[in-house]
């Protein structure tokens, strides 16, 4: 029989666990603690357990987080970790550290099913989705790796999950990570400073509100349903008019201040004063900050960032409205840590990789 990993399971899914082996809930913060604050993984040294629980754990359970293979450090301090996964697969995490905060960017999927034709992860294709202790292991690794003392000062302040994958496609796992990052017996930060970014699964930004009250990022790049489902697919299934409603029932309910939409800057796609004038107008009615992202080139791609004068003109047209628009600062782009260029080592499952060679064979005969 499997053990099962501790690491992974929220208050809850802690204490159904000890139900499960027939001992008292209470014993599920104690566990929380010694695993999160004080990343102790080996049940021995869990000293207010009785020996014979610890002796019960040994047999039913694990602490196992995942492994750290290689970290690069960029010049401008940010770090990305590798991590390989018992199946072989490797994801990676990002941490940027920025005055007085440090964010850690979270992967939650190995590879990605999205398809999206400007981002690197996507030609990697798709493996499975991680598991929760997998993408909650991934901030275990980070204090562990940054030395965190248990009640010393946090490392890591704030969360984006904006790193492989879609996070609301692995629903369950992300909100069991998501309720671990909040629980002050574990990491303690709160839901305002852990931002999902969606690439516009309407359904589940619907079960989020319901759910876990994080902010929310929507990736809309694109202010017509045209361009954005040339480099969005998802967009055929979601379009804007529907996504954009999703986002205002999710701002009344959770009575957020505001939306953050990630607009990435792509050179002759949507960088016109049209596509300015044309965002302003869909956006009108919701309260948002646009965030601008320089495009990150990767290998293989035709893609090209819109140039320095380009974006700041189409930042110029929106704040010019009275908009919140800030250009985002490129951190890691030395290590390949930048936004959309995080890879992996991914096995693909939907033999995309082998699909888009052959389409750029047949698009250059
Ligand atoms: N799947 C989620 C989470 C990924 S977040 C989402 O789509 O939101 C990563 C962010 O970086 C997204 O906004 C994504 O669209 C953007 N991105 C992807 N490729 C990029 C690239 N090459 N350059 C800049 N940003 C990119």
């Amino acid at each position: 029989m499997s053990r099962t990993n501790l690491l992974g399971l929220d208050l809850k899914g802690l204490e159904s666990f000890f139900a499960e082996i027939g001992e008292k809930p209470f014993r599920a913060r104690q566990l929380l603690q010694w695993i999160h604050q004080y990343r102790v993984v080996d049940f021995a040294e869990m000293t207010n357990l009785s020996k014979a629980l610890r002796q019960k754990l040994e047999e039913t359970a694990e602490v196992k987080p995942p492994k750290v293979e290689q970290e690069y450090l960029s010049k401008d301090g940010t770090r990305k970790w590798i991590i390989k996964l018992s199946c072989g697969n490797s994801i990676e995490t990002v941490y940027i550290p920025e005055n007085g905060r440090g964010t850690l960017c979270v992967s939650s999927q190995v590879g990605c099913a999205l398809e999206c034709t400007f981002c690197s992860t996507a030609q990697q294709g798709f493996n499975r989705n991680l598991e929760s202790s997998e993408i909650i292991g991934q901030l275990w690794l980070a204090n562990e790796t940054l030395g965190k003392e248990p009640k010393g000062n946090r490392v890591v302040t704030n969360v984006v999950m904006m790193g492989m994958g879609e996070p609301l496609a692995n629903y369950n796992n992300v909100i069991a990570s998501m309720n671990l990052m909040r629980d002050d017996l574990a990491y303690g930060i709160s839901w305002r400073r852990v931002t999902l970014s969606t690439s516009g699964m309407v359904p589940m930004i619907d079960k989020l509100r319901e759910d876990c009250h994080v902010s929310l990022a929507i990736s809309l790049h694109a202010a017509n349903d045209k361009v954005r489902s040339e480099i969005i697919p998802l967009n055929n299934k979601y379009p804007i008019a529907e996504l954009l409603e999703a986002c205002k029932r999710y701002v009344d309910v959770q009575q957020r201040r505001h939306i953050t939409i990630e607009y990435v800057m792509l050179a002759g796609i949507n960088d016109s004063t049209q596509d300015a004038k044309d965002l302003i107008r869909i956006l009108k009615g919701l309260p948002v900050k646009i965030n601008l992202i320089p495009f990150n080139p990767f290998p293989g791609t035709d893609f090209r960032c819109s140039s320095r004068p380009v974006i700041s003109r189409f930042q110029k047209i929106l704040t010019d409205t009275g908009l919140v628009a800030t250009i985002r600062k490129t951190r890691g782009d030395d290590i390949v840590a930048a936004c959309g260029q995080l890879a992996g080592e991914v096995q693909d499952k939907t033999r995309r990789t082998q699909r888009l060679a052959e389409e750029k064979v047949v698009r250059f005969q």
